[in-house]
């Protein structure tokens, strides 16, 4: 499964912000394809519209999709160098496809920042550094061989210039995944390098609930991270909140304001970033949501459930959550006409309600 790796400076609250996530983790016996290693959390992905779909089909179980965080011992000033747990550090990031760095906006002085002051663009300027210097790297000590592998024309050209276009981009200090949201720099040639700062970044802003209040602060923290995504949540309260039960987190929830839990935000958030959507599946039996990669076509998706269902399709029936959810039943919508048969080129939609049709 593609998973999400936590970094972040020591003494930020990524430990706490595990533990949390960890109690939340599905149970196993539910996923058995899912690996449960320690360092992994698995969580489920919210999805209101499966209770929906369950009550439509009379579904005896609802299994929502799932998101894998990966804790990645901490990193430390230096790690490109190889101080401290460097080297283990930057392997374990190079296993993970996406990156969440947590940034400490709490306020506690029992516990000490590392820094000795509580600076979050300085934080985040401290990891991308290192993530930069160890891509650096990772160019220069490939360049010879690329280089003449060009003029054997084992390699394309092209792989050449995007190691140079992206040498610039990071001596200015800024990731290659920055540089993809700005300007959309294509980073496919690189691929086989696994360059750490191609990874998409999301931003965990673990605040004090005065700040998960004050929209102008987080708009200020925001800002720091954009076109990236920042969550902002109390990893304390968020350790607290995984403890109870559901009515009881939603109590808790709404006599803080908050409108939804931070861990549910950050699957939420954190399943987007790795580039993936979900489509949905419903029976007596159950009501499932399936993860693919955005633009995945149909025979692909069918492939997540069978692999012989992807060899063997005819053809994907399919009707839009929405519509369904309006008309109450399949009967209502297919009367309705919103019922579609939809071929192998079909690329998927997010929410799309599917039923295969296969010649296995
Ligand atoms: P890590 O080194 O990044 O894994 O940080 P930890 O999760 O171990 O947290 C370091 C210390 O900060 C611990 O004493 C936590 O209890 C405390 N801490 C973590 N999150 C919060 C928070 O949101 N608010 C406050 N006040 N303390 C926190």
């Amino acid at each position: 499964a593609l998973t999400i790796g936590i970094v972040g400076l020591p003494n930020v609250g990524k430990s706490t912000l595990f533990n949390a996530l960890t109690k939340n983790q599905v149970l196993a016996a539910n996923y058995p394809f899912a690996t449960i290693e320690p360092n992994i959390g698995v969580v489920e992905l919210p999805d209101p519209r499966l209770d929906r779909l369950a009550e439509i089909f009379g579904s005896a179980r609802i299994l929502p999709a799932t998101v894998s965080f990966v804790d990645i011992a901490g990193i430390v000033r230096g790690a490109s160098e190889g101080e401290g747990l460097g080297n283990q550090f930057l392997a374990n990031i190079r296993e993970a496809e996406a990156i969440c760095q947590v940034i400490r906006g709490f306020s506690d002085a029992d516990v000490v920042h590392v820094d000795g002051k509580i600076d979050p663009a300085e934080d985040i300027d401290t990891i991308n550094t290192e993530l930069i210097l160890a891509d650096l790297q990772t160019i220069e000590k490939a360049t010879p061989r690329i280089e003449k592998e060009v003029k054997q024309k084992k390699t394309e050209p092209e792989v050449l210039a995007a190691m140079q276009a992206a040498q610039g981009i990071l001596e200015e200090g800024r990731t290659l995944f920055q540089a993809m949201q700005a300007d959309g720099f294509d980073t496919a040639p690189l691929e086989d390098l696994q360059l750490m700062t191609t990874k998409p970044f999301l931003y965990v802003f673990n605040v004090d609930d005065d700040v998960l209040a004050d929209e102008a602060k987080k708009e200020g923290m925001r800002a720091l991270v954009a076109p990236a995504e920042a969550i902002f949540l109390d990893a304390k309260f968020e350790s607290e909140l995984a403890e109870l039960d559901d009515d009881e987190a939603r109590e808790m929830l709404e006599s803080t304001g908050q409108d939804e839990a931070g861990l549910d935000k950050l699957a939420r958030v954190g399943f987007d970033t790795l580039g993936l959507q979900t489509y949905l599946t419903a029976g007596p039996k159950e009501a499932r949501a399936w993860t693919i990669p955005k633009g995945a076509t149909a025979p692909e998706a069918a492939g997540v459930i069978h692999t012989d269902f992807q060899k063997g399709f005819i053809k994907a029936e399919i009707v839009s959550f929405e519509d369904l959810d309006k008309h109450g039943s399949m009967a209502e919508a297919r009367a309705a006409g919103r019922v579609r048969m939809e071929g192998k080129d079909y690329v998927m939609v997010d929410g799309d309600v599917v039923e295969f049709r296969h010649g296995i």
